[in-house]
């Protein structure tokens, strides 16, 4: 059953996607309403799940009714691959790599700097990126580049693997996450070939490294991070790094580290605006065309698409995906109706955005203040708790950045809210009426 709903997949995803996501999934059971696959890595099987994830269970869902999540597991007998001098090659498939690879990531083909949409919000950030992909002489060391989930940040990155490959073949480039990262380090240390790891690592031309925040806290690998970044600095070669916040707000990572990682040049995608979102909607479109030449939409669709989705892209393409792969299972044209009965559970999820302002009214209405107090300088304990209170709040409900918190709260420094949302964490364990403030005020904003 499983294999035929794989062939049903494959007409809703494409051939492409479907060689490099879906066949390669086994079904390994089904269990409590639960139907688990066994994929070779973590990367597809997350990749999976946050694109194909839906479409997935819909389908599993008209053969069988009772199940309501799917689960990826990473096989458990992934041989062990030989560390040796490693070239890119762009790896379509999940074939074991040839002897004398490190493997790496595989790249998305559809991350190319052709299908990233720019705007205002990640207009320097694309601006970087194709710097670093000219291959030139490195003008700033490492290019981190930080932002929200679903920002961009991974899409770039290939990006400038592509495009390396064709304009300096002879490079030795190397993108990898650092979850792989930490698994080669480990693994190189469980089979005492800690040599052949340096070797090859400092033998590249570029590394780029995705989502650092995975190592905070993971002493021995920080170390060894550090020393890779280091050996390939001194040699001048290029280092790009990607995480879901500044290297400054990352917690648990060494401050030499945070100090290395900010030497370079640091650039923020910023959250999409209305404008980049239709951009991106309408070049999805485009593709979709291509792909269901029948498939009719209605106008409006992808501008009330844009106003009702929040802010992830990630978010946006799935909803865009599921909608289509619905508009041709039912054989029906998209009209606004079918986008608003087919996306309902997401279209619901954004609706409930928390916003800075809105934690800034309740905080200081429980409390019992004034707006203009809880945002300006006073620094009295009856101002100042409150604030530090819509601080933590801030940081906890929205995915506002420190710095852009503090800009809210009349223009304070970072570390000030930094300092206000520690101090609020301690409280909250010693101070039991702080706590209940807080659940009282969690419970009334999200409902
Ligand atoms: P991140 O790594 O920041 O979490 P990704 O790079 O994985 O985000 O992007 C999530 C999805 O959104 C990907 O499918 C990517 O192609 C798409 N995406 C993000 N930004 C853009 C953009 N500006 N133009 C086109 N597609 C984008
Ligand atoms: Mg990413």
């Amino acid at each position: 059953q499983w294999g035929q709903l794989k062939q049903k997949l494959r007409t809703s995803v494409g051939t492409h996607n479907y060689k490099n996501w879906i066949e390669p999934l086994e079904l390994s059971g089904v269990t409590d309403g639960v139907a688990t696959f066994s994929v070779p890595t973590s990367f597809l099987g997350n990749y999976v799940s946050q694109n194909f994830g839906d479409l997935i269970l819909y389908q599993m869902n008209t053969l069988a009714p009772d199940i309501r999540r799917i689960h990826f597991q990473v096989a458990a007998n992934t041989p062990a691959r030989p560390a040796t001098a490693f070239k890119l090659t762009p790896q379509t498939s999940f074939a074991q790599p040839a002897e004398g690879q490190i493997p790496t990531a595989p790249l998305d083909d559809r991350f190319t700097f052709d299908s990233f949409v720019v705007g205002k919000p990640n207009e320097l950030a694309h601006a970087a990126a194709k710097r670093v992909a000219e291959g030139g002489p490195v003008t700033f060391n490492p290019l981190f580049l930080y932002g929200g989930v679903g920002l961009g940040k991974t899409h770039l990155m290939h990006a400038i693997a592509w495009e390396l490959q064709t304009k300096r073949p002879e490079l030795n480039v190397v993108y990898l996450s650092a979850e792989q990262f930490m698994y080669r380090f480990v693994q190189a240390l469980r089979d005492r070939r800690m040599m052949d790891f340096k070797e090859m690592f400092r033998s590249v031309d570029v590394l780029m490294v995705d989502d650092v925040q995975f190592i905070a806290g993971k002493d021995s690998t920080q170390e060894e991070f550090f020393h890779t970044f280091n050996a390939l600095v001194d040699q001048n070669k290029q280092i790009v790094i990607s995480a879901d916040r500044a290297p400054g707000e990352i917690a648990n990572l060494e401050e030499r580290i945070k100090s290395r990682l900010q030497c370079g040049l640091v650039v923020d995608l910023h959250p999409t605006d209305y404008e980049l979102r239709l951009g991106i909607l309408q070049s999805k479109v485009d593709q979709y065309r291509l792909q269901y030449p029948d498939l009719q939409m209605d106008s409006g669709v992808l501008e009330f698409l844009a106003h009702r989705i929040s802010t992830n892209v990630r978010v946006l393409e799935g909803a865009l995906t599921r909608l289509y792969a619905f508009a041709s299972l039912v054989g029906h044209q998209i009209t606004l109706e079918l986008t608003q009965d087919c996306l309902a559970d997401v279209l619901r999820a954004s609706e409930r955005k928390i916003s800075i302002e809105e934690i800034q009214r309740k905080v200081s209405e429980h409390y019992n203040i004034r707006l203009s107090d809880m945002i300006g300088p006073k620094r009295v304990r009856s101002f100042a708790r409150p604030r530090q209170v819509a601080m933590y709040l801030c940081k906890q409900m929205t995915s506002r950045s420190l710095p852009e918190i503090g800009r809210r709260f009349g223009g304070r420094d970072h570390t000030t809210v930094m300092h206000g949302v520690r101090r609020i964490e301690e409280l909250r364990t010693q101070d039991g009426q702080i706590a209940e403030d807080l659940e009282l005020l969690r419970r009334t904003l999200e409902s």
